[in-house]
C-alpha cells in the first residue's frame, strides 16, 4: 500500500540555518554550508557548516582543555547526574522539533521517529542512573602489609561518530554515557542528518554541561572524521557506521593506540521452525524486514526457513507486505518512508537485480516506486537465495528480505554463520530446547527467541566478528568510557630489597 507524498507539507518549510558547538561558541563554518534535500520530497530542509580539519581541530583542543582543566571530570556524580537528567527533561520538551528534525532529514516516518525519541529519554534517564553507580574496587585481602584499591577514572576526550540512520538515538546509545563517566567529547553527526544532534547541542548548554564538554562539529567524514579518529589529543573513538569505515577508524586509532567501540552493520537472520507461533513469526518477519526501510543495522534481512514451512510463509509473508503502508514520512500512518539518497536506492535496485540474475526470484515488490517526489524503494521479497549470493551475505541496508531454506538445526546454524557479520539474529520455535540451541551457536551479540527488535536501554548492544566492537548500553556502558587504575597501598614498614629476605616477596616487572 502506498501513501503519496503531500506536496504542500513542506511547501512553507522554511529550510533551517544551523551552526556548529566549538569551545561553547556557535559557529556557521569558512566553506559554503552542506545543504540537505528531503529523501521524501526533493526540497532542501537544512544547511549545516562545512566543519574542517581545522575546526575538527579546535574541537578537539577545547575537550582536551575541558577535561585537562575543567570541572566536568571533577564534579561529584550527583552533580552530573543531575545535568543529564534535565537534558532528558529538556528532550521529552522538544521532541516533536527533534521529530520532525529526524523525519524530514532522514526520511523515517514521523510516527516511528516519536518512539525513537521516547526511547532517547529513558536511555538518557538511565545513563544518568548509571553515573551515580560508577565506582571501582577494593582488595582487603592482601595480607596486614597491603591494601588494593582499583579506580575507575573517565578515560579523556571522547571521539564520537555517528551514521544517518537513527540521528538521535545513537547520539543517546554513547554521549550519556561518556559524559555520566566525565569525559570530554567532539561528536560529529552524519553530513546527511545533523539537525537533531545540533539541537542536541542547545539542550545541553541549556542543561547546564560546562563548554568545551560537549563539541559538536558538522562536516564529512574525510576531512572532520579523519581527524577526530587519528588526532593524539583524543583517548577513546567510539563509532556507528558501515564496517568499511569501522575499519578505516580502527587503523587510524591504532597509530596512537586509542580505545575504539565499533557498532558496525549486520545481515541478521530470522531462522523459523516447523512448529513456531507462525502468525507472530510473519508479523515479526515484516516487521525487521521494512522497519525503517531495512535501513537498519538490526535489520533481519535473512529469513532462515524449515523447507517444510518455506512456500507456505512466503506467500504469506508477500500477502502482508501489500499492507505495508510505504510513502510520506510526515503522514502518521506511514510504515515505510523514504530512501536515503538516490545513489543509494541505485545501490538496492542493483543487488535486487544482481540476486535475479544469479537465479533467486522476486516473491513480492523488487522494484522503486514513484510517489509524486522524493524517492522510494517497494517492500521486497527475493526467494531461492542460496548463501554464496552477494544478496545473502552483504548489507542491503534497503527494505529487501532474502529467503533461504534448512533441513536440519545443524544447517540452519551454519547457514546463519556462514557470513562475516554477526550483529543479532532471531530464533523461532516453541521448543524451548530449540531455541536455546540455536540461541547458544549463534555468533551474535543479541539473539531474540519469538521475538525480533526488542530492546531495553538496560540490555548490552553489539556485534560478533565485523558487526563490531564493544557493547553499547546496559549496566557496564559507563564502565566503557573509563580507564581502571590500581591503587597498591603499602601500610608499615617496607622491607627493602638489598637486605637479606627475610621472606620471599613477589617482584612485578
Ligand atoms: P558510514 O560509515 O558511511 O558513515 C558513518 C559516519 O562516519 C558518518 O558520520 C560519516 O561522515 C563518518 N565517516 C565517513 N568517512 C569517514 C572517515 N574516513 N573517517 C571518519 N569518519 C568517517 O555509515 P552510514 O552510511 O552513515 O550508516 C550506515 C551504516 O551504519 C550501516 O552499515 C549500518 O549497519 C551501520 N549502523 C550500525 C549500527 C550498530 O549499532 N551496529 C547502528 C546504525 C547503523
Amino acid at each position: 500500500m502506498t501513501v503519496l507524498v503531500n506536496p504542500t507539507a513542506l511547501s512553507n518549510h522554511k529550510a533551517r540555518d544551523f551552526r556548529m558547538l566549538i569551545d561553547g561558541k556557535w559557529e556557521a563554518g569558512a566553506a559554503d554550508p552542506i545543504e540537505r534535500v528531503a529523501p521524501s520530497h526533493g526540497v532542501v530542509v537544512s544547511r549545516f557548516p562545512t566543519g574542517s580539519k581545522t575546526d575538527a581541530e579546535r574541537a578537539i583542543a577545547a575537550a582536551r582543555k575541558a577535561f585537562d582543566l575543567g570541572p566536568w571530570p571533577r564534579m561529584t556524580a550527583s552533580e552530573r547526574s543531575a545535568i543529564l537528567l534535565k537534558a532528558a527533561d529538556l528532550i521529552a520538551a522538544r521532541a516533536e522539533e527533534l521529530a520532525f528534525l529526524d523525519a524530514i532529514e532522514a526520511g523515517k516516518p514521523i510516527t516511528q521517529v516519536r518512539g525513537e525519541i521516547a526511547g532517547s529519554v529513558d536511555i538518557w534517564r538511565y545513563a544518568a542512573a548509571l553515573a551515580r553507580d560508577l565506582h571501582g574496587e577494593s582488595y582487603n585481602t592482601l595480607g596486614d602489609g597491603t591494601l588494593g584499591v582499583v579506580l575507575r577514572e573517565a578515560i579523556g576526550v571522547v571521539s564520537i561518530i555517528t551514521p544517518w540512520n537513527f540521528p538521535f538515538l545513537i547520539v543517546g546509545q554513547k554521549l550519556p554515557f561518556a559524559l555520566a563517566a566525565g569525559c570530554t567529547t567532539v561528536v560529529k553527526p552524519s553530513e546527511l542528518t545533523s539537525g537533531s544532534t545540533l539541537v542536541l547541542g542547545e539542550i545541553l548548554q541549556e542543561a547546564g554541561i560546562p563548554e568545551g564538554v560537549v563539541n559538536i562539529v558538522t562536516g564529512r567524514g574525510p576531512e572532520v572524521g579523519a581527524v577526530m579518529t587519528s588526532h593524539p589529543d583524543v583517548d577513546m573513538v567510539s563509532f556507528t557506521g558501515s564496517t568499511g569505515v569501522g575499519k578505516l577508524t580502527m587503523s587510524n586509532a591504532a597509530q596512537t593506540l586509542k580505545k575504539v567501540s565499533l557498532e558496525l552493520g549486520g545481515k541478521n537472520p530470522q531462522i523459523a521452525f516447523p512448529d513456531a507461533d507462525l502468525d507472530a513469526f510473519i508479523d515479526a518477519a515484516v516487521f525487521g524486514a521494512y522497519f525503517n526501510a531495512g535501513e537498519c543495522c538490526n535489520a533481519g534481512s535473512r529469513l532462515i526457513l524449515h523447507k517444510s514451512i518455506a512456500s507456505d510463509v512466503v506467500k504469506r509473508i508477500a500477502e502482508l507486505s501489500k499492507a505495508v503502508k510505504v510513502g510520506d514520512p510526515l503522514d502518521p500512518s506511514t510504515q515505510v518512508g523514504a530512501i536515503i539518497t538516490p545513489q543509494h536506492l541505485e545501490k538496492i535496485s542493483g543487488y535486487v537485480a544482481g540476486a535475479r540474475s544469479s537465479g533467486a526470484r522476486v516473491a513480492h515488490g523488487g522494484e522503486t516506486l514513484d510517489l509524486g517526489m522524493g524517492q522510494f524503494m517497494a517492500p521486497t521479497i527475493l526467494e531461492a537465495v542460496t548463501p554464496d549470493m552477494a544478496v545473502a551475505r552483504e548489507e542491503v541496508f534497503g527494505p529487501v528480505l532474502s529467503v533461504l531454506t534448512f533441513e536440519t538445526t545443524a544447517e540452519a546454524i551454519g547457514t546463519a554463520n556462514s557470513i562475516d557479520y554477526g550483529l543479532s539474529a532471531g530464533v523461532w520455535s516453541r521448543d524451548f530446547d530449540t531455541c536455546l540451541t540455536v540461541g547458544r551457536s549463534v555468533r551474535a551479540g543479541t539473539v531474540w527467541m519469538n521475538t525480533f527488535m526488542d530492546g531495553a536501554s538496560e540490555l548490552p548492544f553489539g556485534g560478533y566478528k565485523q558487526s563490531g566492537l564493544g557493547r553499547e548500553l546496559g549496566r557496564h556502558a559507563v564502565e566503557d568510557y573509563t580507564e581502571t587504575k590500581t591503587l597498591n597501598m603499602h601500610i608499615g614498614k617496607r622491607t627493602s630489597w638489598w637486605m637479606p629476605q627475610t621472606e620471599s616477596r613477589l617482584g612485578r616487572s
